[in-house]
């Protein structure tokens, strides 16, 4: 028995179809082959032991299935019944947990709790849905970070989530997506992703709520920072936190570059300083392995907590200095203590990406120089450029020595200058996907590593140039 609970207006459900409909579609051989690891693929690749697949006993009575989707899914046991706290992205991946759990109790599922409403923590909820409903419990405001991108009809955050998240790119050039596996969706998943929205039944506004289900105490807490629908789950008794996305084991995704409302980061660095006062004696991340042992775990929220603050406030010092965004980012740079904590390395979220999102989260897109209110068109700026260099031909032959050079940068902005005089100049796009192939190559955060071998496959598509050129 699935319940069809979301809207027509809902777009995560259609997201997800999406974006499985397009694994199953996955082009093969566009890329060409890459070769042995680089130093930054070999270190993205290593983070793939913080989520081998494994039923964590966290504490007695609390387990979580990390690896079998990309979110985790965990499961508290009760006197008379259990509470699940997220159920992953799709019913195919639940279902294998909840035959797991089950290995481990029969007891039945009394309550569903969402930390979030992001599909890979709310997709899997028909596993755990029998005869008699479970409570599913969330936030009031569950959904609302798509929800206005979906009032105004944009639609274009589907393929910059796809591109974010390699869905169109072989297994091949996918090495994980920096906190989770890189799954391949199976067939199945396309037709049950429509009704994995399996709305909440029970929601709370603010503050905390504390609830009684199965035998268990659990005290729900508003906790702003991922999403402004996002909570942690707290259960005092064996004195574990289940943290949603505001915690795992990278530099935390302050930006998404598929591109979502602002993220607090201010509200981020509060809610991990509650979190703190709890002083858990284990943590459970959204993504990743749990953190068991009191001081691992409260060290593990303090430096994250840390990380985001330096960051916010770093970047608001330098922008009363009056420095632009492409300024922040060699301004804001983590410190020394922060930066040698292999759990906030770059794989998920990245710092300059943040730096940026802070500036236009606080003052929007004028970065302050007059130059930049009434720029020239790329179309325009380029010709300026083609007529000084002496043709494109000259443009050309830069933008190909920067590249053997391995200024690949360089060498993807010349390759826009001519790009930006003709979409389809062949040559062109050749160059610019080589280019982004080295930048992804040297890339260990993996949404921009994806999005740039995203988008290199695109421009060497035949056909596809209005689609996806850039
Ligand atoms: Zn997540």
């Amino acid at each position: 028995m699935k319940a069809r609970l979301a809207s027509s207006t809902d777009p995560a459900p259609r997201l997800y179809t999406l974006l499985c409909a397009l694994c199953l579609a996955a082009c093969a051989g566009i890329q060409p082959a890459l070769g042995a690891d680089t130093a930054a693929e070999a270190t993205l690749r290593q983070r793939d032991s913080a989520f081998d697949r494994e039923i964590v006993q966290v504490s007695p009575g609390v387990y979580t299935a990390v690896g079998f989707s990309p979110a985790n899914i965990s499961m508290i046991v009760g006197s008379d019944g259990v509470v699940i706290v997220d159920t992953g992205l799709s019913v195919s991946q639940a279902t294998e947990v909840a035959a797991r759990f089950r290995a481990i109790t029969d007891k039945p599922v009394k309550a569903i709790i969402y930390t979030h409403a992001h599909g890979d923590h709310t997709g899997g909820s028909g596993a755990f849905i029998g005869e008699e409903k479970p409570q599913i419990w969330a936030l009031a405001n569950f959904g609302s970070e798509y929800r206005p991108l979906a009032a105004a009809g944009l639609t274009i955050q589907r393929q910059r989530g796809t591109r974010q998240a390699g869905f169109e790119l072989p297994a091949r050039l996918r090495i994980n997506n920096g906190v989770a596996p890189a799954m391949q969706a199976q067939r199945e998943d396309a037709f049950v992703a429509e009704d994995v929205a399996t709305a909440p039944t029970h929601t709370f506004v603010a503050g905390r709520k504390s609830i009684e289900v199965a035998g268990l105490q659990l005290d729900l807490v508003a906790a702003p920072g991922e999403t402004d629908d996002q909570l942690y789950v707290w259960f005092e008794r064996q004195r574990v936190l289940f943290a949603g996305d505001n915690y795992y084991r990278s530099f935390p995704n302050l930006y998404a570059i598929r591109g979502t409302p602002y993220r607090d980061v201010r509200a981020w660095a509060d809610s991990l300083t509650l979190m703190l006062a709890e002083q858990p004696a284990a943590v459970v991340p959204g993504h990743t392995r749990p953190v068991i042992g009191g001081e691992a775990a409260q060290t593990a929220l303090r430096q994250h907590r840390d990380a985001i603050r330096y960051v916010h406030d770093k970047t608001v010092e330098g922008m009363n200095l009056g420095l632009t965004p492409d300024q922040l980012v060699d301004y804001v740079q983590l410190p020394p203590d922060l930066a040698d904590n292999a759990d906030l390395g770059e794989y998920y979220g990245s710092v300059a990406f943040a730096v940026r999102s802070i500036f236009n989260g606080y003052l929007g897109w004028y970065d302050g120089n007059p130059t930049r209110l009434r720029p020239l068109s790329p179309a325009g700026e380029a010709r300026r450029w083609s007529q000084a260099l002496g043709g494109q031909d000259k443009l050309r032959q830069l933008a190909t020595a920067a590249l053997a050079d391995g200024d690949a940068q360089w060498a993807a902005q010349l390759a826009d200058q001519l790009l930006a005089l003709d979409a389809a100049d062949a040559g062109a796009r050749e160059l610019k996907a080589d280019a982004l192939t080295a930048l992804a190559r040297e890339s260990v955060n993996a949404p921009a590593r994806n999005y740039y071998l995203s988008v290199a496959q695109a421009l060497r598509e035949p056909g596809a140039r209005d689609r996806h050129s850039r």
